[in-house]
């Protein structure tokens, strides 16, 4: 198992709560196009080498649904032959990130066509004005259009995203968000509290004091009736933010979970190999320079020297970094406990020191002791109840 993520860096407009890498550059959809053709040749080995066949796709971002079909195709071609993928369509998953507003139907048709099986679709909310204060582009109704005319051009797996957890945001309009979310019947929905980032719009209007985050008291509040009210409704969570219908979890996401090696394109993408982590810079007029001439190479910046006002270094725009085997214990920790049938401790051990899996194994014995973790057959677990508090629990427990 592995998988390839695109990040697609536009966006028509900016929501202020969101700091993923993005431009409004949209002039430029196409040359990102050619110069993601360009990275794909001078990532063509990258699972060769692994041994390991490609199995899904995500297209994230930014806003992929900015992409013209036309231009999606041309990449899609260039990833079949460059990664020896059969057809996209055979892939376990291919997953495409949709803003409502952008959608039409004659636009998913084409994706369907060119091998997209999931939507994934950002409603956030189905109160209006959230969204006009989040900024989104959309609003309910159109959301609601949006995903009817996916399911009208045949995709049976679509996830929403949908956030709690701010300041403005009654229960009493959680519960109605819910409600509509549940109506719709998706296979999936992601629900994340919203997080004040400081280079945001959000995170200056906390700082000068406009904005005040929810107490964390109502966010738990919120967060439980997520859980209750899904779960009566058939759906399961199987991670911290995901819930899915029987058999619809994400196979892309849980990839991650479950740390298999993935290849990241596109700016500020990420990429693992098992050992090594890599990631390109978030600039898309440093990744243009870098692949637009599609030659196989990856090219640098080159910067005049201060000094002699020659040029001379070369800024390379991948960074790389070589993760000890701490870091991969940890990793394996945190990622393994998102999940919420959590890991079995045994399994460490075919892989870690007895140094560190003792010491882990008494950090277990004592959250066990408080309740913070449950044994469940041979896998420890965070209970449902305190999947909220998950991350100072796993603070606890990683070394
Ligand atoms: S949330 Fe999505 S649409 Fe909004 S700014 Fe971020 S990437 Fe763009």
């Amino acid at each position: 198992m592995a998988g390839i993520y695109i990040h697609f860096p536009f966006c028509a407009r900016f929501c202020i709560y969101c700091d993923f890498y993005s431009t409004k550059r949209t002039g430029e959809i196409s040359q990102f196009a050619d110069a993601l053709c360009g990275e794909i040749k001078v990532r063509k080995d990258f699972f060769k080498k692994l041994g390991v066949p490609v199995t899904t796709l995500y297209v994230g971002g930014g806003t992929p649904s900015l992409m013209p079909a036309g231009s999606l195709s041309v990449v899609f071609r260039e990833l079949k032959d460059k990664f020896s993928i059969e057809s996209i369509e055979s892939l376990d998953e291919v997953t495409m990130e949709v803003n409502p507003d952008d959608v039409t139907p004659s636009y998913l048709y084409s994706l369907r066509e060119l091998g997209v099986t999931r939507i994934s679709m950002g409603v956030q909310s189905f109160i209006d004005s959230h969204l006009v204060w989040m900024n989104r582009r959309h609003d309910s109704s159109k959301a609601v259009e949006a995903f009817n005319a996916a399911r009208e051009a045949g995709f049976d797996n679509i996830s929403i995203d949908l956030i709690f957890g701010f300041d403005g945001l009654s229960d009493e309009e959680w519960n109605y968000n819910l409600d509509r979310a549940i109506g719709l019947r998706p296979e999936h929905i992601s629900s994340y509290q919203l997080s004040i980032e400081p280079k945001t719009k959000l995170g200056r209007q906390y700082e000068k004091g406009v904005y005040n985050a929810l107490s964390d008291e109502v966010s738990l509040r919120q967060y439980s009736t997520l859980q209750k009210k899904l779960a009566n409704a058939g759906y399961e969570q199987y991670e911290i933010s995901s819930f899915c219908l029987p058999g619809r979890e994400a196979k892309h996401n849980s990839s991650y979970w479950n740390r298999t090696p993935y290849l990241g394109l596109g700016p500020s993408a990420h990429s693992f190999d098992g050992v090594k982590r890599f990631w390109n810079e978030p600039s898309l007029t440093k990744y243009l320079k870098a692949y637009q001439q599609g030659d196989g190479k990856e090219h640098g910046d080159v910067v005049k020297n201060e000094t002699s006002g020659q040029s001379g270094t070369v800024v390379k725009v991948v960074h790389s970094e070589i993760l000890k085997k701490k870091d991969h214990f940890n990793e394996t920790i945190m990622l393994s406990l998102r999940r919420a049938d959590g890991m079995n401790p045994n399994e460490l051990r075919a892989v870690f020191s007895e140094e560190m899996c003792s010491e882990f194994e008494k950090s277990v014995a004592t959250q066990l002791k408080k309740g913070n973790l449950i044994m469940d057959g041979d896998k420890i677990r965070i209970p449902s109840g305190l999947l909220f508090l998950s991350d100072g629990i796993i603070r606890d427990l990683i070394l």
